[in-house]
């Protein structure tokens, strides 16, 4: 059956495929061909369009389909392997011999670890073969050692995969009914009514379970429970005590995911609100849609504020009153509890949560309630456009321009554009939001190829904030000195401190400081295994909430760390000198400078999951954090209302970037961290320092004027042949051994100049803008295509002409609509 998984034997391993055809013709000859061993599915896990979506993407991105199909299951947690090993000949020989002549003395094992090895080959000699498992506790052998057998060939390791069920049961506390459903009896010291009126006196522990269970509605997991009751000093048998007197019990229930202490953060869910005209207008473009079926895709181009979320509900609503189901995505970093909290309260029980951070058995569980139709709302992250929806009718990508939703590894697929083609093969409407639309999409509005709905105003009137720029050269020249924050910033940001409101200062780089340099000899400490400057990060206050690690210099790429030399490595001069200021650097100067400031910082150190980000933003919903600064990440969708000012503090360093995309980067970043600004009752101000006051990023950012940036945009990239004028694939060619991939990328270069390719522009091969990175070495070339048969063509041919050449697929990295040059 198509879409079933199935059990094979490869290579002495049985490994998990997808059945994707059924026939009966006979293969080439030199293929040998081998029984299925087990069929796991009997019906098809991956639905018809799935199977078709996975082909697509297999051949739009010259991708392999078992690499995509692999993506698109994400139950690789109910399949086990176990491994089996067996004895070799080689093996039995070692064992007969080495009866006779005792240990060898040229083994580099101990003489226990050579009596191990014995003791495995006596267990298999007979000829069974013998799970790991009891191998281990019949000798004792470890993994390591077993490992070590079969590479000198005295046993065979054979893999084998075992379907297990991925859903597990756990505990959930559950208040007994009627206890502490009055408030006044919990968190009081008054005994508890009710519950037969025998209860004795509860002592303060107990009351704070009691609380705790009472403020999240009466269940909560029992591991959460001990977590809470842990932080909160509690001891463990606390719990123990309330379920022996019947106060609390224990009841054991598939697991599903849970979201821990989700408060709704005291502002009015998005599904609450009834809609504005202009609202009620896109809805009525996108429900009419709807209405008459089939494949529609929309672009909703709304400014900052203007309330997107809000419509999505609407048209999520719809299309369950339909008896369909919807899809939303949003990016990465958008899927905070508090969005969570808002499907719940608006759809509950329907709700499905997809995102990186589940556990495969999470994930599995998710998918299962999915494709049993259980779950008819799913919002997730990119992958989660491979759910397995039921009658899916509406798929809706916020921030569609966002750059997570492309895959940074084979298959590098764009979840937007997936997106777009699975509503297709649905036959269903899409609806890409954003304040900034990714040029392509924002052309095939032009082209009419997506319907344009517009949302021209913030919601309640509300004004957009005004942008003042701040010439940073000119500060320079009055102050004679290179400060990071300039004396407008500073003082804007007093004024709104002392009116109680609150600031959020943009510094786009993480650490302390961003070079570290010599004096003396001009070099740029450098990361070991890349060919990027390392990142100075100042060991941090020991009441920091978040254990950090402490001095270092950090390379951001691939995570290396190194001690702060004190001289030069090149030269030994002692004249280091430190550029550059990241965000932690800015935390300390506004500590300096505002002390009575309530400052958070929010960047990828004091954020490192979900509930981070979470408990920052509640901090400043509630107003017990002021002044907030941090990376992009703060300017991404945030919605608080006590923010008035906004400060952006080199963010045009991007400009200078060697990618087609800088200029709207910058703008989009702009756009976005500026919306942050007066989104409550008081109007916002954003102050932008920089040192390219005349860019017409921006200028065009300043002016809130996205059309105009995108006009000025488009005739750039039209002039230059940059999509969405043309179709670009970013080939990189990579290897360990510097001397292998300049050879290989001189190959390549040579063969599309033979080929004299009249329908696709290659450029290279040249360095990569990162030329090492992990240690490997990296050259690429840019192909551009007006057409995108001919550059998958080209491509296609291209990897068949390396595998004559002896270049390994690995070595060679395919990104078709790369998102990123670098
Ligand atoms: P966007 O995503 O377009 O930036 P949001 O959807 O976050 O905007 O909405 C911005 C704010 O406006 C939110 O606080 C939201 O609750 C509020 N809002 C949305 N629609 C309405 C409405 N019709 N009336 C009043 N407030 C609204
Ligand atoms: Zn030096
Ligand atoms: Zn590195």
């Amino acid at each position: 059956m198509v879409g079933a998984r199935v059990l094979v034997p490869f290579s002495g391993q049985k490994l998990m495929g997808v059945v994707v055809r059924v026939h009966d013709d006979a293969p080439a000859d030199d293929f040998e061909i081998k029984p299925v061993q087990q069929v796991l599915d009997d019906t098809a896990i991956l639905p018809a369009e799935l199977m078709k979506l996975a082909e697509w993407i297999a051949s739009y991105y010259v991708a392999p389909l078992g690499e995509v199909l692999r993506g698109m299951l994400p139950l690789a947690a109910e399949v086990k392997r176990h491994f089996f090993y067996r004895i070799a000949e080689a093996g039995r020989k070692v064992l007969y011999e080495g009866a006779a002549k005792g240990s060898s003395r040229r083994s580099k094992l101990t003489a226990e670890e050579q009596n191990r090895e014995y003791a495995v080959l006596n267990y298999l000699e007979g000829g069974e073969q013998a799970k790991m498992s009891a191998l281990r506790s019949a000798t004792g052998a470890n993994k390591g050692l077993l490992e070590g057998m079969v590479r000198k060939k005295w046993l065979v390791r054979e893999a084998v995969a075992e379907e297990r069920d991925a859903r597990r049961l756990e505990k959930i506390a559950v208040l007994a009914h009627g206890a502490g459903s009055r408030e006044e009896g919990v968190g009081s010291r008054e005994p508890l009514p009710g519950v037969g009126g025998r209860l004795p006196r509860l002592n303060e522990n107990q009351l704070a379970v009691m609380a705790e269970l009472a403020a999240v509605g009466g269940r909560m997991r029992v591991s959460d429970l001990r977590i809470a009751l842990t932080r909160a000093g509690v001891p463990g048998s606390t719990l123990g005590t309330l379920v022996k007197r019947g106060l609390v019990g224990i009841e054991e229930a598939a697991e599903e995911f849970h979201l821990g202490g989700v408060s709704a953060l005291g502002k009015k869910h998005a599904h609450e609100h009834a809609l504005n005209e202009a609202q009620m207008e896109a809805l009525g473009t996108i429900a009419a849609a709807m209405d008459k079926g089939g494949f529609r895709p929309h672009l909703l181009y709304g400014i900052t504020g203007s309330g997107k979320t809000t419509v999505y509900f609407a048209a999520m609503r719809r299309a369950l009153d339909a008896g369909k189901s919807a899809l939303l995505l949003v990016p990465e970093i958008g899927l905070t509890p508090a969005m969570a909290a808002q499907m719940y309260a608006a759809f509950a029980g329907e709700v499905a949560l997809l995102h990186s951070q589940l556990t495969p058995d999470e994930r599995a569980e998710q998918w299962h309630r999915i494709r049993r139709g259980e779950a008819r709302i799913v919002v997730g992250t990119r992958s989660a456009v491979f759910a397995p929806m039921v009658d899916l009718g509406l798929i809706i990508v916020d921030e569609e321009h966002d750059s997570s939703y492309k895959q940074e590894e084979t298959p590098r697929y764009h979840g937007r554009d997936v997106a777009v083609m699975r509503a297709k093969l649905n036959e269903a409407v899409v609806v890409l939001g954003s304040a900034t639309p990714s040029l392509e999409s924002w052309a095939n509005a032009d082209k009419g190829r997506y319907a344009r709905v517009e949302l021209r105003e913030r919601v309640m009137e509300r004004p957009l904030p005004a942008v003042e720029l701040v010439d940073m050269r000119a500060e320079f020249r009055e102050t004679g000195q290179e400060h990071i924050f300039s004396r407008k910033l500073i003082e804007e940001t007093q004024l709104t401190l002392d009116r109680s409101e609150q600031v959020i200062l943009l510094l786009n780089r993480r650490g302390y400081s961003t070079v570290v340099m010599c004096r003396s000899c001009g070099e740029k400490i450098e990361c070991e295994n890349c060919a990027i400057s390392m990142t100075y990060h100042k060991k941090v206050s020991e009441n920091d909430a978040i254990a950090q690690p402490g001095q270092r210099l950090e390379c951001h790429y691939c995570g290396f760390r190194r001690a702060v030399p004190k001289v030069c490595p090149k030269c030994e001069s002692e004249h280091l000198y430190f550029l550059g200021a990241g965000s932690q650097q800015g935390e300390e100067r506004l500590q300096e400078l505002f002390p009575a400031a309530r400052i958070g910082r929010m960047d990828r150190d004091t954020v490192r999951g979900r509930s981070d980000m979470e408990r920052l933003l509640a901090r400043l919903h509630g107003g017990e954090i002021n002044l907030l600064v941090g990376t992009q990440m703060i300017a991404k969708g945030h919605d608080i209302h006590g923010v008035t000012l906004v400060g952006v503090v080199g963010a045009d360093f991007q400009l200078g970037l060697p990618d087609f995309r800088a200029a709207e980067r910058v703008f989009q970043l702009l756009t976005q961290v500026s919306g942050r600004a007066g989104r409550g009752d008081l109007p916002g101000k954003v102050l932008v320092q920089t040192y390219h006051p005349d860019h017409y990023a921006i200028q065009f950012a300043a002016t809130h004027d996205y059309p105009g940036f995108v006009a000025k945009e488009m005739n750039y990239r039209r002039w230059m042949h940059y999509p969405p004028f043309a179709v670009l694939a970013n080939v990189v060619i990579q290897s360990e051994k510097l001397e292998e991939a300049t050879a290989w990328a001189g190959t390549l270069g040579r063969r599309f100049q033979q080929a004299r390719l009249d329908k696709v522009r290659v450029l290279g091969p040249a360095a990569a803008p990162i030329v090492r990175l992990k240690r490997i070495y990296r050259f690429h070339f840019v192909l551009k295509a007006e057409r995108r048969q001919a550059l998958g063509a080209t491509l296609r041919a291209m990897l068949a002409y390396a595998e004559t050449q002896g270049i390994a697929r690995r070595n060679l990295v395919v990104d078709v609509d790369a998102v990123h040059l670098m």
